[in-house]
């Protein structure tokens, strides 16, 4: 779309400045009335509106931060990937079928892990658990009777007597060794035992990922066999009578693999390594590609680390050709397909709405009146001020850092008073934004000139904590894109950074998702007063809420699963409470009965010394007690009615 700049700004500009059409996957859209909606169905004309959800939650008592999970964009993934993989096997006539597996780390969630199971129900999606507790959760769950489970990570043998369980419940079980130790550890535990589960070993590939987490395939990985080591467990299981429960083999090179051309390599590697076990005489049936199939974040289609070069249907067909091309060369049946993909099928369904509290800049609406009595240095900067020009500005920026360094140390030495030392430094900060506009004008701007203009910029303050509910932004740098929710059909008129209200000055988004680069500040609309502005953080529904911590005791935040009826109504349902002071403060030792204990205590204290009386004492209390109730966030515009008790 060719954009004129005299066009009145409608939400069609918005889907330009934002980039939602290219990074949503079709989940999203815009109204005409500048709403930001959720198209489940990839149906602009069904659709639910953001704000209205955002508002009705409000009326309930449930305010921003709040993190909406829309089950049905996990069927809409789920669906995908089994049709594209289905398409792939009928394309390539490949000889067996494809069967999805969720890694629950992804999203510990029991509405996510729950929705992808029921989506999945009638492709036998299944689950991978990478630690006990989380198999003991996956055993809890109604799963599909063909399903799997699978079963990584670091065994003890308590790990391992907890898969014995699981296949004794009748679930089809997978423990998958991934270090040497283990298959002795297996075969200690399952002595005597009549139901075993199946077992599978995890291969270290010559093949590498890409991208950020890369290192998770290749010769110094952490997981995984080595050549050896599969021959030698393949001996070990011969010599124990238990080679034909071996029945899988498994890599995983990595999550969020950039480049299809390591997922093909690593595809090639791993079918060859099944063939030459299965010509060892062991009835491998499965071949689990791991995860790795990554998300185009930034909708760039390109290898960069915020997106992958490739689509669904491409990794398919790239899984179901490699394999198949490599079977038919070695002359070996064709195994079931098994893959491991969370990121793909867990990242679009959960968003966080959260409002913006205050915009804060360095610079001041009405600065101090100049009375013409003020000392030379500050006398100084006003002469800088009022003669830059986009001729001069460098010499005359160069010149003002020198008044304010001076500024600073006559400051120092007591010899400015206070009002001096403001007037200096609104003079300094209005020379600054002087400066960084006239350098537009060069061709090539200089560095000192870019960093100049990303200190001036504006901060949008957010009611979240970036460590709760986008950690990976945090750890990783990993970006996700951010917009309103509303207002999108007006121009964005500032350009801004997002800090959130964490007392860390790592709380803060600088990096915005674009087409081409990064943007290093977020097209954002003019506060206006007593009117709630929010935005919304997409995608993060991979690895980000249930990794965040409790920085600062900000806690999870207020949940609901939104849906559309088949009437195309939105319909609110499993709304959580989010966590409350008392519930944060709990995780750290404290216990709620004696912290109103103590207070209750110096209240008495004060009641018996006669400086305060009973009924005052009595309200205090009440007080305190139900501040521990609170939501742990800033109070929010939305949530009329105060906390949601
Ligand atoms: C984390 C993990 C996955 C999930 O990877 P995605 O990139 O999210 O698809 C799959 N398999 C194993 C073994 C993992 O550790």
């Amino acid at each position: 779309m060719v954009i004129s700049p005299t066009d009145r700004y409608t939400s069609r500009h918005a889907v330009e400045t934002y980039g939602l059409d290219r990074w949503g996957n079709g989940y999203l859209d815009i109204g005409d009335d500048g709403r930001l909606l959720v198209t489940p169905g990839k149906d602009s004309s069904r659709s639910i509106d953001l704000l209205q959800v955002v508002q009705e939650l409000g009326k309930r008592g449930y305010g921003t931060p709040a993190l909406l999970r829309f089950p049905q964009l996990l069927e809409g993934q789920v669906r995908q990937l089994t049709r594209a993989f289905g398409r792939a096997i009928e394309e390539f006539e490949y000889g067996n079928a494809y069967r999805p597996v969720f890694p629950v780390k992804v999203n510990q969630a029991r509405s996510v892990v729950e929705g992808l199971v029921a989506a999945g129900w009638n492709d036998g999606l299944g689950l991978e658990v990478g630690s006990r507790p989380e198999l003991l959760t996956a055993i809890a769950l109604n799963t599909p009777p063909e399903s799997l489970i699978l079963c990584n990570g670091f065994k003890d043998a308590e790990y391992i007597s907890s898969a014995i369980l699981a296949a004794r419940l009748g679930k089809k079980v997978v423990v998958v060794i991934e270090k040497p130790f283990e298959i002795a550890q297996f075969l200690e535990v399952a002595r005597g035992e009549e139901v075993l589960p199946m077992l599978g070993l995890r291969i270290r590939l010559q093949a590498r990922g890409s991208g950020m987490w890369e290192k998770s395939g290749g010769f110094a990985s952490k997981f995984g066999l080595s050549t050896l080591q599969v021959v030698e467990a393949m001996e070990a299981l011969e010599a124990a009578g238990l080679q034909q429960q071996l029945a899988l083999l498994h890599f995983h090179i990595g999550s969020q693999i950039t480049e299809i051309r390591k997922i093909k390599k690593a595809v090639q590697e791993a079918s060859r390594i099944y063939a030459k076990v299965r010509h060892q005489g062991v009835d491998i049936r499965y071949l689990d590609v791991g995860g790795g199939l990554g998300i185009d974040y930034d909708g760039s289609k390109t290898s960069s680390d915020a997106s992958v070069n490739y689509g669904v249907q491409e990794y398919a067909n790239d899984v179901v050709f490699g394999i198949k091309e490599v079977c038919e060369q070695e002359h070996v049946e064709m195994p079931t397909i098994v893959s491991e993909s969370g990121r793909m099928l867990a990242a679009y369904h959960a968003v966080l709405v959260a409002d913006v509290r205050a915009a804060v800049s360095g610079s001041s609406s009405t600065p101090l009146p100049m009375t013409g009595r003020e000392p030379q240095v500050v006398q100084d900067l006003a002469e800088v001020a009022r003669n830059i020009t986009v001729k001069n500005y460098r010499e005359f920026y160069h010149d003002a850092i020198d008044y304010r360094d001076q500024l600073f140390s006559l400051f120092n030495l007591g010899m400015l008073g206070l009002q001096d030392r403001a007037k200096g430094e609104t003079l300094f900060r209005e020379i600054a934004e002087k400066a960084v506009r006239y350098s537009k004008s060069a061709k090539f701007v200089a560095d000192e000139f870019v960093e100049l203009e990303s200190e001036l910029r504006e901060k949008y303050i957010c009611n979240f904590s970036v460590f709760q509910s986008i950690p990976d932004h945090w750890a990783l740098d990993q970006l996700f894109p951010v917009m309103p929710i509303h207002r999108l059909n007006e121009a964005p008129t500032r350009r801004a950074t997002l800090a959130d209200i964490t007392c860390d000055s790592d709380g803060e988004v600088e990096k915005f998702v674009d087409l081409k680069d990064i943007k290093d500040s977020l097209e954002l609309h003019e506060l206006r007063e007593g009117e709630p502005y929010y935005l919304a953080f997409l995608l993060i529904g991979a690895y980000q809420d249930t990794m965040g911590d409790m920085h600062n005791l900000f806690g999870r935040a207020h949940e609901a699963e939104v849906m559309l009826d088949p009437q195309g109504k939105t319909v609110i349902r499993s709304v959580r409470r989010g966590d409350d002071a008392r519930d944060t403060i709990q995780c750290y030792g404290y216990d709620e009965e004696e912290l109103i204990g103590s207070a209750e205590a110096a209240l008495r204290k004060r009641v018996n010394q006669g400086s305060m009386d009973r009924s005052e004492a009595d309200s205090l209390l009440d007080d305190y007690r139900r501040r521990l109730r609170h939501y742990t966030y800033l109070d929010s515009p939305a949530a009329r009615g105060g906390d949601a008790e």
